[in-house]
């Protein structure tokens, strides 16, 4: 038997399947292409991952056609996808749909027309009056799906399905090749019109068109919309010009660059300081090696980790070879982005979230070609196709938003160790405040350590003071805290005021004693449930039922927690001349929102800056020198095991905004829990000791790193419904077990998540925890399976979360 293409598809929870390749196609079907074939009664678009033999006792469909003229990925990169979905637990089909933009310029139409049948139904009275405007509007030629539901008033899916199913119309699937590649004409002069005396001539007879030739001799290589802004319409003048052949009018490729906006001066690299140098020699004989080499980057902020990023990315293009550089939210990294832009230029494809599809189809079309060979973007660039990576940079590696928190659930910088394995490469990994677990596996000899203890500039790590909000009368901003904005206001710096907010569960706190509720059993916040007052625990599902006093010194619990809002009123107050912005999510929209604040900033057009985590991230601004943390407690009471890791990030990310200039920083921290390890070792920025401690504390408790865990969750339309099936899954889950080597898998819950409820559909989850990684992910694939085949109804969704970052 001949080979068959083995075909993946973009669709939940399918499957792959054998098609056979005509003979007319047999030499344009390879590995990664992609083919229209049949499936069930419709047609869809697939990808080719693999050539092979058929099993011998199934009759094969013929392809119907190819799609591609080159392949999107190879072998190698199929390797890379493939493990990604077996880790993950998503279809082949899914990951490739996740890994190449939107379409790649195709798009599969529904396209539906008036059968013989139809014609005659005209005159019947037995249809009602939409499906007659249906026929009506078809009878004059076929129409695509969505073009009916937009003219005909009325019309569904479902009435037309009613009328496929009467034979009165049909469905047919076309291909709509779209094309991405945006041009745009260019208008160049000749030798012609730069001959003064034939421009005398003009000048004289056609005054108008001399204006626009000249203003083409001044901007040669001109775009058409511009000289049509300065000129309105002039088409016919451009027309004339050029059959007299005074100009010439080129269609030309347009690149577009979203970051085309920022002022960018280029910049030349700097002379590396002693532990600079040090890392960087390690990583270029690594990336020299051609040999997988992880790394953990750890240098405090502003200690010039981006230098390093920079330089060593310049080396590996020296060599020849490819550099992706990722980083946590491109739109809060405009600074980062710019540093990279300034260093090279047009060379770097900045793949941004905002960007549009056929922006994104250009860079990825660039990067294939190896026209473009350094890629900086969020975590979806980890699928950026180059095919000689010399080094990947993770920067911030501990930032949460690696993790994708939708299907298929990857984690970007865990990808990135991957994808550095199969094209040995150099990854670095970077922060000022390393995850635990890439600090564990530093402690496994799996990744070497680098570090950088000190500043690049001269300047000093800021001084961090703790104040006990216990103890103050006003809690939104105490007493120390006022007096130094006031005195840095004075002294013409400006101050960043950073108000720890998470937005989604709500937890009660003692305003007296300052402690939160935990579950016994986890050793993790109880959450405080506001549509019936009760307090649970989403991991284990523990119901305290109504809960309202503290155990500790018996006083009211209360809900905490301030907005921005309050905080810029209570500010403007203290300083009432201060030009103050806020920056949060509310505020600040799209890239150029931020663009502008940040700029402002630098320029010194805002003294006070209050913002939530935005604020946070990676600015260098010489001027501030004053960092008050409103609320450090927050993020110390999410429910999550890494409550205590978040916050000691944070609250270090956010000091480290303080005094980066001359000046020296200081930063207030306002706490309920002024005692509490994390705090301490926050206001003592001592990350080692926070990491050692910290794995001292999950050690006990059985958490990653030193468990691996699943977090399945189900969402459907009504509460009872939701939780019924999450009951019915642990109770497969529990009869699974049976098969598997006792206490090597523990499962807790269900119980409902902490935002119980999301666009109307109710969220509860089950979290499956082990020790062993292969037993882990054998039952979880087994329990998926199982899944399968018990029916549940439509409407439901059960998704695997494998590694969850958060719990929400
Ligand atoms: P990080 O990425 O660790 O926060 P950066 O690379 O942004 O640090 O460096 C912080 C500041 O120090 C930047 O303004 C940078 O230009 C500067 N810098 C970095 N390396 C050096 C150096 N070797 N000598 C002088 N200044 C440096
Ligand atoms: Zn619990």
């Amino acid at each position: 038997m001949k080979q068959a293409a083995k075909v993946a598809f973009p669709i939940p929870n399918s499957e792959h399947y054998h098609y056979r390749i005509p003979d007319d196609l047999k030499d344009l079907v390879g590995l990664g292409h992609r083919v229209l074939v049949p499936i069930k009664s419709r047609k869809a678009i697939g990808y080719v991952i693999g050539l092979e033999k058929p099993p011998a006792d199934i009759k094969l469909k013929d392809i119907i056609d190819v799609l591609d003229e080159k392949p999107l990925f190879d072998k190698k990169r199929l390797s890379f996808f493939k493990w990604i979905s077996d880790y993950y637990l998503a279809p082949i089909g899914m990951i490739l749909k996740s890994a190449h933009p939107g379409g790649l310029g195709l798009n599969l139409n529904k396209v539906i027309s008036i059968t013989e049948q139809g014609k005659s139904a005209l005159d019947s009275e037995a249809i009602d009056l939409t499906e007659l405007q249906i026929l009506s509007a078809l009878s004059a030629g076929s129409l695509p799906i969505n073009k009916i539901l937009e003219i005909v008033q009325g019309s569904t899916n479902a009435s037309i399905n009613k009328l496929k199913l009467k034979n009165l119309v049909q469905t047919e699937y076309t291909l709509d090749r779209k094309s991405y590649l945006k041009t745009e004409r260019f208008i160049t002069s000749t030798d012609k019109s730069r001959n003064k005396e034939l421009f005398g001539i003009i000048c004289k007879k056609r005054p108008a068109k001399a204006k626009i030739l000249e203003f083409i001799l001044r901007n040669e290589n001109t775009e058409y919309p511009q000289l049509k802004e300065v000129f309105g319409n002039l088409s016919g003048h451009l027309k004339w010009l050029e059959e007299n052949g005074y100009i010439e009018i080129e269609t030309k490729e347009l690149i577009r660059d979203p970051y085309s906006e920022m002022k960018i001066t280029k910049e030349k690299p700097v002379e590396l300081n002693v532990d600079q140098k040090l890392c960087l020699k390690e990583i270029k004989s690594a990336s020299n090696s051609k040999s997988f080499s992880p790394f953990l980057l750890h240098g405090v902020t502003g200690s010039g980790k981006t230098e390093i990023y920079l330089q060593a990315t310049q080396h590996v293009l020296n060599k020849g070879r490819e550099a992706l550089v990722l980083v946590p939210e491109i739109s809060l990294t405009p600074q980062l982005v710019k540093r990279f832009k300034a260093r090279f230029g047009n060379q770097i494809a900045v793949l941004h979230s905002a960007v549009n599809e056929s922006e994104r189809f250009d860079s990825w079309q660039k990067i294939s070609e190896g026209k473009i060979k350094i890629a900086i973007g969020a975590r979806s660039s980890i699928f950026a196709p180059f095919k000689n990576l010399g080094i990947i940079v993770v920067d911030e590696e501990h930032e949460q938003s690696y993790k994708q928190e939708e299907s298929p659930h990857y984690n970007a910088r865990d990808l990135a160790l991957v994808l550095g394995k199969i094209y040995r490469s150099a990854v670095v990994l970077g922060s000022a405040t390393p995850s635990v677990e890439t600090y564990s596996n530093f402690l496994k000899e799996k990744v070497k350590y680098l570090s950088l203890p000190l500043r690049a500039t001269n300047s000093t790590m800021p001084r961090v003071e703790i104040v006990d909000i216990k103890k103050e009368k006003n809690i939104v901003i105490s007493e120390p805290l006022k007096k130094a904005i006031w005195d840095n206001f004075s002294s013409g710096s400006q101050t960043i005021i950073f108000l720890n907010r998470r937005g989604f569960s709500s937890v009660l706190v003692c305003r007296a004693c300052g402690e939160t509720l935990e579950c016994p059993n986890c050793s993790i916040t109880l959450t405080y449930h506001k549509s019936d007052g009760s307090v649970k625990c989403h991991y284990c599902g523990l119901d305290e039922g109504k809960f309202n006093k503290c155990l500790k010194c018996g006083n009211l619990l209360i809900e905490y927690g301030i907005g921005t809002q309050k905080v810029e009123e209570e500010i403007k107050q203290i300083v009432p001349d201060a030009r103050c912005a806020r920056m949060d999510r509310d505020e600040v929209r799209g890239k150029r929102g931020l663009i502008d604040l940040y700029n402002k900033l630098q320029k010194n057009e805002i003294d006070v800056l209050i913002g939530t985590q935005m604020v946070a991230k990676g600015h260098d601004l010489a001027g501030v020198t004053l960092v008050g943390v409103i609320s450090a407690d927050m993020s110390l009471s999410i429910p999550d095991f890494r409550a205590g890791e978040r916050t000691y990030q944070l609250l270090t990310q956010v000091s480290g905004r303080a005094g980066r200039g001359t000046k020296e920083g200081r930063v207030i921290v306002q706490t309920l829990k002024p005692d509490n390890a994390v705090i301490k070792f926050a206001a003592g920025q001592n990350s080692l000791s926070f990491l050692q401690n910290e794995l001292k504390l999950r050690s006990a408790l059985g958490y990653p790193p030193f468990a691996k865990l699943v977090n399945i969750k189900f969402t459907a339309k009504t509460d009872s419904q939701t939780s019924g099936i999450a009951n019915t899954t642990r109770a497969i889950a529990s009869k699974l077990l049976q098969k598997f080597p006792l206490d090597s898998i523990e499962i807790l819950g269900p119980s409902p998540c902490p935002i119980g409820k999301i666009k109307n559909k109710y969220r509860w989850q089950l979290l499956i925890k082990s020790s062993d990684p292969k037993e882990l992910h054998k039952f979880t694939k087994g329990l998926q399976k199982a899944l399968r085949h018990a029916k549940f109804a439509v409407g439901i969704r059960i998704s695997f979360d494998i590694d969850p970052m958060s719990f929400n």
